[in-house]
């Protein structure tokens, strides 16, 4: 079935031109308005009125353009288009339109004037213009956005700036607290020991106090160094075979005298034949006696204190734990043990002293082990801290399994 020949049924097209709010003008070829139609309002009020009207006068848009229109008439352009013209309506509102010309041939196919289309895109205009007022809206927050970052970065360097700035001044002051410190101590021994002349019970007992105080100023000293060390990733470890035993006895023996101080006898539960650990040994008998410290610390007189160093469940790893049945540690402060300079409600009320560095460091040294450190505790039961180091050795570990709960 072919469409060919047939003109197209006018109810059809007015429908169309309604639909699509389309109208049109057609002129002669002295751009006289002869015929007009489609959707009323969209090119003038009263059709009547248009008719023998000049088009540019009928559509502004057109005035200057006179050169295209005769381009057209002449039939060198085929098409000529402006889009979002606007117009005010009757009723104060704003449409727009998008207007075409063409040729407007008789039916010898000659050009006999032109046919000018307007179209109402007020809808599609008003998404378009959304859309452009949307991306102008985003660039303007992507412009902001980026100088906030810019501010951040210089922030967060100025942050950075003055964090170094402190931990150089910490180190320093550190440094220079604990210079003076060596020789209070050296001397102070000297006389403990009497090595100048004997002591009254008085002198002693002062001397003791002075003593004790260059300890704990020595230990703050070396723990603020600690800190600003591993924040500034310094810390080198010296990894090598080293026998836990050995090294959880002389810890033991270090701080015997305090233990017995304070009457708190202390068991040591370590198998003979446990592997090797791989541990730098400063930093390993500074962990186990920061938590054998804490134990005696935390632990009123006369308490009990044990450290076991057994094979960890983890394979591959040796776990020493240290054990109290001292005040133990509210539930509520555990979750922030481990922060620097967090004391709990517990350490505060036994007048214990510190600065609340010991466990952050010691979390920080196991975990340059490779290890893991936790701990249980209940109030005023006691507390029991964990930390594993890696086995030296691991092809002595299938020899060493049964003796995991031998005791020496
Ligand atoms: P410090 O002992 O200098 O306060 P630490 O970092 O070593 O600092 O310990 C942090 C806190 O953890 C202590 O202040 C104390 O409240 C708590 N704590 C540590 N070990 C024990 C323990 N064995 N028993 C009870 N509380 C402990």
């Amino acid at each position: 079935m072919s469409f060919q020949g047939h003109a197209m049924d006018s109810t059809l097209s007015h429908l169309i031109l309604r639909n699509c709010e389309i109208a049109y003008a057609i002129t002669d070829d002295a751009l006289t308005v002869v015929e007009v139609g489609g959707e009323g309002d969209i090119l003038c009020n009263d059709h009547e009125v248009c008719l023998g009207q000049s088009l540019p006068d009928l559509v502004p848009e057109l005035v200057g353009l006179e050169d295209v229109l005769a381009d057209i008439l002449g039939g060198d352009l085929p098409r000529f288009e402006l889009a979002w013209a606007n117009r005010e309506t009757a009723d104060g509102q704003t449409i727009y339109l998008t207007l075409v010309e063409l040729p407007y041939r008789d039916r010898t196919g000659q050009i006999a004037g032109i046919l000018h289309v307007a179209q109402d895109v007020t809808e599609m205009g008003m998404v378009d213009r959304q859309l452009a007022q949307s991306r102008n809206e985003l660039r303007l927050l992507q412009d902001q956005l980026t100088r906030q970052n810019l501010e951040l970065a210089a922030a967060n360097a100025e942050l950075r700036r003055l964090d170094e700035l402190k931990s150089a001044f910490v180190s320093v002051a550190a440094h220079e607290l604990r210079t003076p410190l060596a020789p209070i101590r050296g001397y102070v021994e000297v006389l403990l020991d009497e090595e100048v002349g004997s002591l009254t019970g008085d002198q002693r007992e002062y001397l003791q106090i002075v003593e004790r105080s260059t300890r704990r100023l020595l230990t703050l000293t070396s723990n603020l160094l600690d800190v600003t060390r591993i924040e500034a990733g310094q810390v080198e470890l010296v990894l090598q075979s080293t026998d836990l035993h050995a090294l959880v006895e002389a810890v033991a023996a270090e701080y015997g005298p305090q233990l017995e101080g304070r009457a708190q006898p202390l068991t040591l539960r370590i198998p003979s034949d446990l592997p090797p650990a791989l541990c730098d040994e400063t930093r390993a008998a500074q962990i186990v006696g920061n938590l054998l410290s804490n134990a005696s610390k935390y632990t009123p007189r006369g308490g009990r204190i044990a450290v076991t160093v057994a094979l960890a469940e983890e394979d591959g790893f040796l776990e020493v734990s240290v054990a109290d049945n001292g005040v133990g540690i509210p539930a509520n402060d555990q979750p922030r043990l481990f922060d620097r300079f967090f004391r709990a409600q517990t350490a505060l009320l036994t007048g214990a002293s510190g600065a609340g560095l010991g466990l952050h460091i010691t979390r920080s040294l196991i975990e340059l082990h490779g290890g893991r450190i936790w701990f249980e505790s209940e109030l005023d039961k006691g507390s029991t801290f964990h930390v594993t180091f890696p086995v030296a050795d691991e092809s002595a570990l299938t020899a060493i399994e049964p003796a995991r709960s031998a005791e020496t």
